[in-house]
C-alpha cells in the first residue's frame, strides 16, 4: 500500500493536517537519544525563518536517530500523504569520513485515537511504527542557503493508508546521515464539490489506497431530473473525479445552460434562483470582537457565485429597538461580498447586544423582488478594559510637583472609574515607579525632586479592569534657581516680568518632550489637505527644502495668502521629525506678532508646512533694500511688534535662542512677526552656514547671542533679550551686519572686554540706550520685554523723545563703544593696550585721532563716546556675508 507520488501542487484538493513551516516557535518534536536529532531555526527558500531538524553524526558508526511529530488528527481522511523537504549532504563531500556515513533516512507512522505518546513510548523501533519507506535524496532539487552553506534541497512525497484511528505521529529514523529535514507537511487529498452531467457532488474524501475510487452519488441541478440510472462520479487517490455514470436532463419547460449547470424556466430571463440561507450560524465572542462561521445554504439556486453580506445591528443593552451599527465596526475580510463562509468583527461596543444577520446572495438576488434569505445570530459582546490615553499635558509645575491632564481613552467601553498614573524619574529603573490614583483626568503629582525630568504612563480603570498603559511622557520640575524667580514676584522673577504662575496659564510644551513627536504634531498642527493648497511660486530656500508661496482654501472659508515651507524628498525620518517640530512650536503660538500657523500637510508628499505669507519676507533684506526710506517712528513700530512677539513668546516659557532680523518676517502692512522655530540647526554640527558657529553642545549665532548664553549654554528669555538689543541695531541700521567684519572671535573678546555696538546713523539716543540696557553684562539687569514694550510705546506717544541723536553719529561711525573705564595700569602704551584687548586694527584709528596718550582715551571715556573709529569702508556695507 505504500506509492511513491509525484511532487504537486498540494493547494488543490487537498487538506493540509499539519505543517512544519507555518510553526512560529518550537516545533517541540520528541528526541530520541538527546543527542541525535537538533531543532535548529533556518530559512526557506524566500528567506522565511523555518524550524528544522539537523542531525550529522557521520563519524560515529551505529546510529539509530529518532524524532517524532506531534499527534496529528486524521480528520476523516483515509490516506495520508507526507511531503518532506530535505538536504543530505554527500558522504564524499566530507573529509575523513568512514563507512558508516549514510544518504537516506526513514519515515514511519503510528496510529492512536489518543495523544498518549511519552519519551519511552511507542518504542523507537520498527514495530510498533510502520514504516513507510526509506528516503533518498533524488536529482530534482534546488539549491538554498542554509545558516551560510549552498545545499540541495529535495522533496519527496510518500503516502500511507488505510488509516482508522482518530489520529497518528510520524517519525523519522537517521542511521547516519548528514541531514537536514527542513519542511514536512502532512495532508490529504480531496475532490471537490463540482457540478457535473447536470448533477452537483459534494467534497469528497480520496479513498483508502492511491488506487482507490470512491463512489460519489450526484443530485440533479434545481429543475433538473435523473435519466435512467443514478448519477455517479468516483474520486480517485489524487482528488480527481473519474468515470461519470448516468446524468440529469433538465424537466419539462427548463432549458439547460451555463454547460448543464443550471436549468432555466422558459419565463425566466436570469440563469438559476436566488440561494437560500446560510445554515448553521455558529458565533465566538472573545470580549468586544467575534467570529461567525456558518455552513453554505441548502440551495445555492443552481449557481456557483454565491457570496455572503453581513448585516451588523446593535440593540442597546437590550431594550428597544435594534439601529445599524455604525462605521468604525470592523469586517475582516469584508462585510459584504463574502467568499467564505467565516468572518471576524471587531471593534464592537463592550456590553452590548448585537444581531448579526448573514444574508446569502448570488447573481440572480438583484434581479429579485425578495430580500436576500439571511439566518440571524444573537450575540452580547462581553465587557472590556478600555483603550489606552493618548496624550498628556502639562498643565503647570514647581519644583517639587507637576500637574498633568490627559484625554479620555477613544474607547472607554464603560464608565471609568478612575485613572492609575505611574511615575518615576527617568534616570532610575523602571521598577522603582510609584502610582497615584485620579477620579478625574488631571493629578497634581506632589513630592518629585526639583529640576528632575520624570517618565509618566497613565491608563483608565472601568469595572473591566485597567486598560493599556499610555506611551511615556516625560516632564521636567522647575529648578530651584527657577522657582526662586518666580516666587520672588518682583521685576526679577523673570524676563517677561510675570508676577507669579498662575494654574492653567499656558506654557509652552517642547514637542521633544513628546515620546513620539508625530503626536505632537497631531496635537498642536491641523492636518490640511493637499486639495486645499495651490502652489504658486518658489520664493526662498529654506533649511529641509524650498518655501514657496501659494494659496489656501479650507472648506467653508475664504481664500487666503500661504508659504508654503517643504521638506526635500529623500529625507531622513529624523529630518521629517526635525523639519515639522517647528509646525508642532509655532501651532502652540497664537498672537498677531507671532507668524501663524495654517497647518501642515503631512499624509501625502512632500511633506508641508503652511504659514500665514508675508509679503515683504525677512526684515534684513527688507531693510536693505529700503535704506533710509523709514521714519524713526516706523521703525520703532517695527521695533515694538518684534518686542510684544517676544513678550507673549516669553510669557509662554518660550526660549527663542536665534532671534535676529534674518528670522523676522514683515507683511504688507509692515507688521513684524516672529518666525523660525526650527530647533535643528543649534543641535547639527554638519551645517555650513557660518552665522551659527560651533560651540560645546551645539552651533549659537554667536553676533545675536548673550555671553552668558555662549559661555555656558544659559538661553533664557534673558538672553533673548540681548538678541533683542542686536535686532533693534540691525532695524536701526537698515540691516547693517553687527560688528561689521569683525571675526566671531573679536566679537566675543570685546564683549568681555564691556564694549558694545555704538548707536547706527541717526539712531535716536534713547534707542541706542535701550539697546545698551539689553546688553548689560548681568542678566538680571537687563530689562524685560514687558518693560521694552512699555518703553516703545511711550516713544511712539512722544515721539519728541526720538529727536535726540548722538552728536558724533553725523559723519562719523563708531565701531565699538567702551561702557565702562577701562584699565590701564598694566599698559605702558595705547598700542598695547590695544593689542591686549585684540584690537590692534584700530591703532591706526587711534593714531589719526591723537589718541596716543591715556589720558586722551579716558577723556573721551567721560564723556560717554569713547570710540574706536572705524575705517571708512564699513560705514556702508550693502552686502552682508553670513
Ligand atoms: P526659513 O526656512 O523660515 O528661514 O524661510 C526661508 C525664507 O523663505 C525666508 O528667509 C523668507 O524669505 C521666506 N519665507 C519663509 N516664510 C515665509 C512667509 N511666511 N512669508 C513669506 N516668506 C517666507
Amino acid at each position: 500500500s505504500i506509492l511513491n507520488l509525484q511532487v504537486f501542487d498540494m493547494h488543490l484538493f487537498s487538506d493540509v493536517l499539519m505543517d512544519s513551516t507555518t510553526a512560529t516557535a518550537e516545533l517541540g518534536w520528541t528526541i530520541y537519544p538527546s543527542l541525535g536529532w537538533e531543532e535548529v531555526s533556518g530559512y526557506d527558500e524566500k528567506m522565511n525563518t523555518i524550524r528544522t531538524y539537523q542531525v550529522c553524526n557521520v563519524f560515529n558508526a551505529n546510529q539509530n536517530n529518532w524524532v517524532r511529530t506531534k499527534y496529528i488528527q486524521r480528520r476523516g481522511a483515509q490516506r495520508i500523504h507526507v511531503e518532506m523537504k530535505f538536504s543530505v549532504r554527500d558522504c564524499s563531500s566530507i573529509p575523513n569520513v568512514t563507512g558508516s556515513c549514510k544518504e537516506t533516512f526513514n519515515l514511519y507512522y503510528f496510529e492512536s485515537d489518543k495523544d498518549i505518546a511519552t519519551k519511552v513510548y511507542p518504542a523507537w523501533m520498527e514495530n510498533p511504527w510502520i514504516k513507510v519507506d526509506t528516503i533518498a535524496a533524488d536529482e530534482s532539487f534546488s539549491q538554498v542557503d542554509l545558516g551560510g552553506r549552498v545545499m540541495k534541497i529535495n522533496t519527496e512525497v510518500r503516502s500511507f493508508g488505510p488509516v482508522s484511528h482518530k489520529g497518528f505521529y510520524l517519525a523519522f529514523q537517521d542511521y547516519g546521515a548528514c541531514m537536514s529535514l527542513i519542511a514536512v507537511k502532512v495532508f490529504y487529498r480531496k475532490c471537490p464539490r463540482v457540478i457535473q452531467n447536470g448533477a452537483i457532488f459534494e467534497e469528497t474524501l480520496s479513498g483508502a489506497e492511491s488506487t482507490s475510487l470512491v463512489s460519489a452519488r450526484g443530485s440533479c441541478v434545481p429543475n433538473g431530473e435523473e435519466v435512467d440510472v443514478p448519477i455517479k462520479l468516483y474520486c480517485n487517490g489524487d482528488g480527481e473525479w473519474l468515470v461519470p455514470i448516468g446524468r440529469c436532463v433538465c424537466k419539462a419547460g427548463y432549458e439547460s445552460v451555463d454547460n448543464g449547470t443550471v436549468c432555466r424556466g422558459d419565463a425566466a430571463i436570469i440563469c438559476g434562483s436566488v440561494p437560500s440561507a446560510p445554515q448553521r450560524v455558529i458565533s465566538s465572542v472573545n470580549e468586544t470582537s467575534l467570529r461567525l462561521e456558518w455552513d453554505l445554504p441548502k440551495e445555492s439556486g443552481g449557481r456557483e457565485d454565491v457570496v455572503y453580506n453581513v448585516i451588523c445591528k446593535s440593540c442597546g443593552s437590550g431594550r428597544g429597538a435594534c439601529t445599524r451599527c455604525g462605521d468604525n465596526v470592523q469586517f475582516v475580510p469584508r462585510q459584504l461580498g463574502l467568499t467564505h463562509p467565516w468572518v471576524h468583527i471587531s471593534d464592537l461596543l463592550a456590553h452590548t447586544q448585537y444581531t448579526f444577520e448573514i444574508q446569502a446572495v448570488n447573481g440572480v438576488s438583484d434581479q429579485s423582488p425578495f430580500s436576500p434569505q439571511f439566518t440571524a445570530v444573537n450575540i452580547t459582546t462581553n465587557q472590556a478594559a478600555p483603550s489606552a490615553v493618548s496624550i498628556m499635558h502639562q498643565v503647570s509645575r514647581t519644583v517639587d510637583s507637576i500637574t498633568l491632564s490627559w484625554s479620555q481613552p477613544d474607547q472607554p467601553n464603560g464608565v471609568i472609574l478612575d485613572y492609575e498614573l505611574q511615575y518615576y524619574e527617568k534616570n532610575t529603573a523602571e521598577s522603582n515607579s510609584s502610582l497615584l490614583r485620579s477620579q478625574t483626568n488631571t493629578a497634581v503629582i506632589r513630592g518629585l525632586k526639583p529640576g528632575i525630568i520624570y517618565v509618566f504612563q497613565v491608563r483608565a480603570r472601568t469595572v473591566a479592569g485597567f486598560g493599556r498603559l499610555s506611551g511615556k511622557m516625560y516632564f521636567q520640575t522647575m529648578t530651584e534657581v527657577n522657582a526662586a524667580l518666580v516666587n520672588l514676584c518682583c521685576i526679577h522673577c523673570s524676563s517677561c516680568f510675570f508676577f507669579q504662575v498662575s494654574p492653567g496659564m499656558k506654557i509652552y510644551i517642547d514637542p521633544f518632550t513628546y515620546e513620539d513627536p508625530n503626536e505632537a504634531v497631531r496635537e498642536f498642527a491641523k492636518e490640511i489637505d493637499i486639495t486645499c493648497v495651490k502652489i504658486e511660486q518658489v520664493i526662498g530656500a529654506g533649511e529641509f527644502g524650498e518655501v514657496c508661496s501659494g494659496n489656501l482654501r479650507l472648506p467653508g472659508k475664504r481664500e487666503i495668502l500661504v508659504a508654503i515651507k517643504t521638506l526635500k524628498s529623500g529625507y531622513t525620518e529624523k529630518q521629517r521629525r526635525d523639519f515639522l517640530s517647528e509646525a508642532s512650536i509655532m501651532g502652540q503660538f497664537d498672537h498677531p506678532n507671532i507668524i501663524h500657523l495654517e497647518g501642515v500637510v503631512t499624509k501625502s508628499t512632500p511633506v508641508m508646512i503652511i504659514t500665514e505669507f508675508m509679503e515683504n519676507g525677512s526684515l534684513d533684506s527688507f531693510l536693505r533694500q529700503n535704506d533710509g526710506q523709514f521714519t524713526a517712528i516706523q521703525l520703532v513700530g517695527m521695533l515694538r511688534g518684534i518686542a510684544a512677539g517676544m513678550k507673549y513668546l516669553c510669557d509662554m516659557n518660550y526660549v527663542h535662542r536665534d532671534l535676529a532680523a534674518r528670522n523676522i518676517l514683515v507683511n504688507s502692512n509692515l507688521v513684524c512677526k516672529v518666525s523660525d522655530f526650527g530647533l535643528s540647526r543649534f543641535l547639527e554640527d554638519d551645517t555650513s552656514d557660518p552665522t551659527y558657529t560651533s560651540a560645546l553642545g551645539g552651533k549659537i549665532p554667536i553676533r545675536w547671542t548673550a555671553p552668558e548664553a555662549i559661555q555656558y549654554r544659559k538661553f533664557t528669555s534673558s538672553s533673548d533679550v540681548w538678541s533683542y538689543g542686536i535686532v533693534m541695531w540691525e532695524v536701526m541700521s537698515y540691516g547693517e551686519r553687527p560688528y561689521w567684519d569683525m571675526s566671531n572671535q573679536d566679537v566675543i573678546n570685546a564683549i568681555e572686554q564691556d564694549y558694545r555696538l555704538p548707536p547706527p546713523m541717526d539712531c535716536p539716543n534713547a534707542l541706542h540706550q535701550l539697546m545698551l540696557d539689553c546688553w548689560q553684562k548681568d542678566r538680571n539687569n537687563r530689562p524685560k520685554f514687558n518693560q521694552i514694550v512699555n518703553t516703545l510705546d511711550k516713544m511712539i506717544r512722544n515721539p519728541g523723545s526720538l529727536k535726540a541723536t548722538t552728536p558724533l553719529s553725523s559723519g562719523i561711525h563708531l565701531p565699538l563703544l567702551d561702557r565702562s573705564t577701562p584699565d590701564f595700569s598694566s599698559f605702558s602704551t595705547v598700542d598695547e593696550w590695544l593689542d591686549a584687548i585684540k584690537m590692534s586694527q584700530y591703532k591706526e584709528n587711534f593714531a589719526n585721532e591723537d589718541l596716543t596718550t591715556f589720558e586722551a582715551v579716558s577723556q573721551m571715556t567721560m564723556e560717554y563716546v569713547f570710540a574706536i573709529f572705524h575705517t571708512a569702508q564699513h560705514i556702508h556695507i550693502d552686502h552682508i556675508h553670513y
